[in-house]
């Protein structure tokens, strides 16, 4: 079996006991994106020779001694490019500095490996919207990857990362990593630094973990977690074992089932693969109780208007002068900024800044900003109350498997309204994890992975990440 396609934990114990090196490893995962990244296309960059030396280096004591991981383009690891998936930065910016979660990743031994590729600044969920490249989905080479931390899952599925850091803002962790067969972490709003995160929606964001078993996930956010003075939305909360609590099972574990995510659009074969997931975890002694979140109709159109809003602050950074090239036709600093934005950004991204411009512009702020805050409240507040009466909650990812590439061409909406069930987590900053639940089969013959969404409390990591681990060991797949 290549080493490129193992868990942390299995390579782990054959680092230490000296039977492989951490250069084995990188030089597998290299050889592995040589063959199969051409087809996919996960990767926008890689710097071999740096990964070998830092291989060389590494301090194999260390909880992820001697590991390489792929980081999306849009966490800053020092000296690499981060181009965030669009032309505006590309070959425009250098990583002056390591964001928290890479440094945090470096110190517990990790290698960093290869940068991965992405909708540009995060907005979408196909990564169609990179301005860069194309990537395809590793078990249909004809379907999305999902996105926008598209490049990590494929990478992951594909056997050409061991594991990847992606962001979260609306999903892009859980329903690339459901698109693709993976485990796909988001932790709680604080839970881990956005520092040095490419902010697109400040509130929303996380950085988590995109990874082959769930215990590799547990371990990835034991080593990102933990405050940051330089974040001041993270949290100093102590960072548990999150791996000591995998295997406790789930008997009287108490498991929501929303009846809003199991509605309308729902693919049937989708349901039937989520309601087998829910039957094996009662079989394991959890108690399955229906519950209600009624404003989840409301989550698309609420998150349409707040991310955008916030997007259209973060982005005029990138303006050819403080960020990104600039394109000057000699006429003066207000053209120059707007013929390097027009020239710079892709179509998605503008409209979400004008979308953003637009809600947050007098006259309507009232009717749309304000508005989509007050829903979010209640939004927030129809989780505090459904966990008081269970301690996870049970739902699909995404209506359906990866769609075909291009299929929402011409039609964002479509794209957006498939968010349904993975955006109010972030309203809310609660945690929310994705895990493999078995295939269903395309009309070509090939077999589409489809994810089990977990959702627990605010910084109730330990929870989902143990009924996580449960499914995992009793799904047989
Ligand atoms: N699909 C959502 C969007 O397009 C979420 C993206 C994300 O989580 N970064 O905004």
């Amino acid at each position: 079996m290549s080493l490129a396609t193992q868990s942390i934990s299995a390579l782990r114990q054959q680092l230490t006991a000296g039977d492989i090196t951490s250069r084995d490893i990188v030089e597998s995962v290299a050889q592995a994106i040589d063959s199969n990244d051409t087809e996919v296309g996960a990767y926008l960059s890689r710097d071999v020779e740096k990964a070998l030396a830092a291989a060389d280096a590494a301090d194999l004591s260390l909880p992820l001694g001697g590991i390489p991981i792929a980081i999306k383009d849009n966490i800053n690891v020092e000296g690499e490019p981060c181009t965030c998936g669009s032309k505006f930065l590309q070959g425009a910016y250098l990583s002056p500095y390591d964001a928290t979660a890479s440094r945090k990743l470096k110190e517990a031994g990790a290698v960093l490996f290869g940068r991965t590729n992405m909708d540009e600044f995060a907005m979408g969920s196909s990564t169609e919207n990179s301005a860069i490249q194309l990537t395809r989905n590793p078990h249909d080479l004809n379907r999305i990857p999902g996105g926008s931390s598209g490049g990590s899952a494929a990478a992951v599925a594909s056997g050409s990362a061991i594991a990847a850091l992606g962001s979260d803002t609306g999903g892009s962790v859980r329903q690339p990593a459901s698109h693709c067969g993976v485990v796909g972490l988001k932790p709680s709003y604080g839970r881990v630094s956005r520092y040095g995160l490419v902010a697109f929606a400040s509130s929303l964001d996380q950085i988590g973990p995109l990874t082959n078993s769930v215990e590799d996930a547990a371990l990835l956010l034991e080593a990102i977690a933990g405050g940051d003075p330089r974040d001041s939305t993270c949290l100093d909360d102590a960072v548990p074992s999150y791996r000591e609590s995998l295997d406790k099972g789930v008997k009287g574990t108490r498991i929501g089932i929303p009846a809003e995510y199991f509605g309308e659009g729902l693919a049937p074969a989708v349901r039937e693969r989520i309601e087998t997931a829910a039957k094996a975890l009662e079989a394991e002694g959890a108690e399955l109780v229906e519950i209600s979140l009624p404003s989840t109709k409301h989550a698309v159109s609420t998150y349409y208007v707040l991310a955008p809003a916030e997007a259209s602050s973060n982005l005029s950074r990138f303006d050819g002068v403080r960020y990104g090239n600039r394109v000057d036709k000699g006429t003066g600093i207000v053209d120059m900024y707007g013929t390097s934005r027009s020239a710079g950004f892709g179509s998605e991204v503008k409209r979400r800044i004008i979308l953003g411009t637009y809600v947050l512009s007098s006259g309507y702020y009232d009717a749309y900003y304000t508005r989509a805050q007050k829903v979010r409240t209640i939004v927030q507040q129809e989780f505090q109350a459904a966990f008081q009466k269970v301690d996870a909650i049970l739902s699909p990812v995404s209506p359906g498997p990866a769609r075909k590439l291009g299929d929402a061409k011409g039609d964002p909406l479509s794209d957006y309204l498939a968010d349904i069930y993975t955006i109010s987590a972030n309203l809310a900053g609660i945690c929310g994890i994705s895990v493999p639940a078995g295939t269903v089969p395309s009309d070509e013959g090939t077999n589409l992975p489809v994810g089990l969404q977990l959702l627990g409390p605010h910084m109730a990591e330990e929870t989902i990440l143990r009924v996580a681990k449960t499914w995992e060991s009793v799904r047989g797949e």
